[in-house]
């Protein structure tokens, strides 16, 4: 048999798989907690390589010899340590706070905030004080009873895709669960829900899962899980019990898109069980940027399709400072309405939170 006859080893479908870092990094402080323990040992028997930092904020050593390249292991980068800072941001308008258990992605959305906002720090922190966390949102549930308190937990990562590693979203669910004035909220776009399924969650958390037109998915979310696995994970959540919804975002303006989106409405319809879509939220979202994040997107990703002209656009001018790039009101009514009209004939009892 010549080399060239040899089969093909079968191609490994990398949307399936859990994240698994390529390097990892600790704090000393961090494994004289529980969690950071447990990283640890599962990095040992792995075979991570690991190294030992000061802060999980100076991170200054990253491998590559091109700032694309150090970029792309970032991603690929853990970093455990303690959460400092326990004043916890607001997040409004779908919640109070932002819960802080997780700091960057390892997916690559062309379009993601995250690339602004993390700046020169994309890589990944996980932070294994849950104890100090949690009692810093008491603090905040107490300080606004009897109203409750809604936390999200998902303003500056996506604690879903990090749970297989840290199990910290189970606790926060389990916690939250247990205060009669607190609520939990996170959005995801991975599918690795199961070990959320049978956390006692007392109908406190919902889950927003953030779908999309296949199209988009397939060429701006690299790095995600699937549009089937994140509706049959939606799916699964609701037969749990939680109160679910859906974020579509971002809307984007493509070749297709009345079929794309109209294919994700009915593909949701066909999965989520009757009983759970009185209680079924919508957020629409459409596709914006700054001028700032387009420089940084075209560079991070030199060959994307995102399109980012500024001709196109209608200028948005921004509450704090840079303002933003939105659709002109007619192609954003088209989307908006389209949208809108397709969830009802779906779900005629679920409930529009915004399109913005
Ligand atoms: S999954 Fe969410 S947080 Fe992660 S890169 Fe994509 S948009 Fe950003």
């Amino acid at each position: 048999m010549t080399q060239q006859s040899l089969p093909r080893p079968p191609r490994v479908d990398r949307s399936t798989l859990s994240f698994v870092p390529e390097l990892v990094y600790f704090e000393p402080a961090a494994l004289d907690y529980p969690k950071g323990k447990r990283i640890f040992e599962w990095v040992q028997k792995e075979g991570i390589p690991y190294r030992m930092t000061t802060s999980h904020n100076r991170i200054t050593n990253l491998p590559g010899n091109s700032e694309l390249e150090q970029y792309k292991i970032a991603k690929r980068t853990l970093v455990v340590g303690l959460r400092k800072t326990l004043k916890f941001d607001t997040s409004k308008p779908s919640a109070e706070y932002a819960i802080p258990i997780a700091t960057g992605c390892m997916a690559h959305c062309h379009y993601c905030y995250l690339q602004t906002t993390l700046g020169a720090k994309p890589y990944i922190r996980v932070y294994v004080n849950i104890d100090d966390i949690l009692e810093a949102a008491q603090g905040y549930i107490n300080e606004r009873a009897p109203e409750i308190t809604r936390f999200e937990a998902a303003c500056t990562s996506d604690p879903v895709g990090l749970e297989p590693i840290t199990g910290s979203l189970r606790e926060l669910i389990e916690y939250m669960g247990q205060q009669p004035l607190a609520r939990l909220r996170f959005v995801t776009k991975f599918h690795h829900v199961d070990s959320l399924l049978d956390a006692k969650h007392n109908g406190h958390t919902r889950i927003r899962f953030s779908v999309n037109s296949k199209h988009v998915i397939k060429h701006f979310e690299p790095s995600t899980s699937r549009f089937e696995q994140r509706i049959e994970a939606a799916a699964k959540a609701a037969k749990a019990g939680y109160p679910i919804g859906f974020i579509i975002a971002p809307i984007i303006w493509h070749d297709g898109w009345e079929e794309g989106y109209g294919e994700l409405l009915a593909a949701l319809d066909d999965a989520l069980p009757q009983d759970v879509r009185g209680d079924l939220t919508f957020e629409l979202i459409q596709h914006r940027f700054t001028k700032t994040a387009k420089g940084v997107i075209e560079k991070r990703y030199p060959k994307t399709k995102l399109e980012m002209d500024i001709e196109k656009r209608k200028y948005k001018w921004g509450r704090w400072g840079q303002g933003k790039y939105v659709y002109p009101d007619e192609q954003a009514d088209a989307l908006r309405l389209f949208i809108s009209e397709r969830v009802f004939e779906h779900f005629p009892d679920s409930k529009i939170e915004y399109f913005t």
